[in-house]
C-alpha cells in the first residue's frame, strides 16, 4: 500500500460562533484541529467517532465544500487548496461525495435519469446521442432498472434513492469517494445491500473510499484501515483487524466495548464512560478525552498527547500518554 492518493497535512477548521442575539461575545469551535492523514489508492479508510466529533467537516474540507482555517490537502501531490476555476472543476470530477440522507440530496423535481445524467453534462462526458444509454447502464450497475429512468425521487424507496446518489457519484468515474454516513438513514435490512454494492463498485471501478460513520460495525465491515476521531482530532489510526484485536486508545476501547457481539454465548465487558462529549466551544485542556477517560493519570489534564507511531508496531498510531 504505497500509492498515495490524498495527503492531509495539519488541516484545521475553526468556526466562529456568536453568543446569541443580545450578546456580543464570540467563541471559536475547533471542528477539525491539526489533522494529518494519508489515503492510499484502492483502500477504504474508515473514519469513526461520535456525532459532532468533526468527521463530516473533514469530509467536506476534502471536497472543498468548506474552506479550511489552515493546513494543506495534497491530491496526486498537488495542493488542491491552490485550485480555482478549471483546476477545481477538474478536481471535483475526480472526487465525489455520497451523503447520509439520499432524499435531501436529490432534487425532488428532477427524474432519476436527469439527476444521474447531470454530472455527465457538466463535465462534458457524453453527447445527447449516448447520454440515455450511459444513464441506463449506470442505473443497472447500481441495481436499478433502466425503465425507472423517468421516475421522481419520491417514487423510490430509501435504498433505491441511495442507489441513485451512488450512480450519480460514479457517473464521472471518480478516483476518490467520500461516503458520509451512507447507510445511517436506511433500514438495517437495506444497509448490507448498499454496503455490498459499494464494495463491488470499488473492485469494478478501482475506487478509493473515505468511509465516514459513527457505527463501528459498519466501519469494520467496510474498511482496510480505521481512524478514530474525538473532538476534532484523530486519536488512533491503524489497520482494521489490529484496531479490533488490539485497541490502544481508551476512547477506542470504550467505543468497541459498546459494540454487540453476534453470539449469545459470548459477552463483552462493557467499559463505562462518564459524561457526554465536551462542547467543542470549550474543549478540555491537555488530552481532550481526560474528563471521560477511565485510565486518566495526572499529566492528562495538563499536556496534550500527540499522535505517534508505536515503536515496533508500524502503522499503528495513537495519541495517549499511556501508550
Ligand atoms: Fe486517557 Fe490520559 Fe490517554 Fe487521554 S492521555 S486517553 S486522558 S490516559
Amino acid at each position: 500500500m504505497n500509492d498515495l492518493l490524498l495527503d492531509i497535512r495539519g488541516l484545521k477548521k475553526y468556526f466562529t460562533v456568536s453568543g446569541g442575539f443580545l450578546s456580543s461575545r464570540r467563541s471559536v469551535v475547533n471542528a477539525v484541529d491539526d489533522i494529518h492523514l494519508k489515503i492510499y489508492r484502492g483502500e477504504t479508510l474508515g473514519l469513526v467517532g461520535e456525532s459532532g466529533c468533526g468527521k463530516s467537516t473533514l469530509g467536506r474540507l476534502i471536497m472543498r465544500l468548506e474552506e479550511p482555517t489552515g493546513g494543506e490537502i495534497f491530491f496526486h501531490g498537488e495542493n488542491i487548496l491552490d485550485y480555482s476555476g478549471e483546476l477545481l472543476k477538474n478536481f471535483r470530477r475526480k472526487v465525489q461525495i455520497i451523503f447520509q440522507d439520499p432524499y435531501a440530496s436529490l432534487n425532488p423535481r428532477r427524474t432519476a435519469g436527469s439527476i444521474i445524467g447531470e454530472p455527465l453534462i457538466i463535465h462534458k462526458l457524453s453527447g445527447r446521442d449516448d447520454q440515455k444509454e450511459k444513464i441506463s447502464q449506470l442505473m443497472e450497475v447500481v441495481g436499478l432498472s433502466g425503465e425507472q429512468v423517468g421516475r421522481y425521487p419520491h417514487e423510490f424507496s430509501g435504498g433505491q434513492r441511495q442507489r441513485i446518489c451512488i450512480a450519480r457519484a460514479i457517473a464521472i468515474k471518480p478516483e476518490l469517494i467520500v461516503a458520509d454516513e451512507p447507510v445511517s438513514a436506511l433500514d438495517v435490512s437495506i444497509q448490507a445491500q448498499i454496503l455490498n454494492l459499494l464494495k463491488d463498485l470499488q473492485k469494478d471501478f478501482g475506487l478509493t473510499y473515505l468511509f465516514i460513520s459513527h457505527d463501528l460495525s459498519v466501519v469494520r465491515y467496510m474498511s482496510d484501515r480505521i481512524a478514530v476521531m474525538y473532538l476534532g482530532e484523530i486519536v488512533e489510526l491503524t489497520r482494521n483487524r489490529e484496531l479490533y484485536e488490539c485497541p490502544l486508545h481508551p476512547y477506542t476501547r470504550v467505543l468497541l466495548s459498546a459494540v454487540p457481539i453476534p453470539d449469545p454465548a459470548r459477552k463483552r465487558k462493557r467499559k463505562i464512560v462518564t459524561g457526554d462529549m465536551p462542547t467543542p466551544l470549550d474543549p478540555p485542556r491537555g488530552c481532550a478525552f481526560h474528563p471521560r477517560c477511565p485510565e486518566k493519570i495526572d499529566v492528562c489534564d495538563k499536556i496534550e498527547p500527540v499522535l505517534k507511531n508505536r515503536a515496533g508496531n508500524s502503522g499503528h498510531f495513537v495519541a495517549c500518554h499511556l501508550r
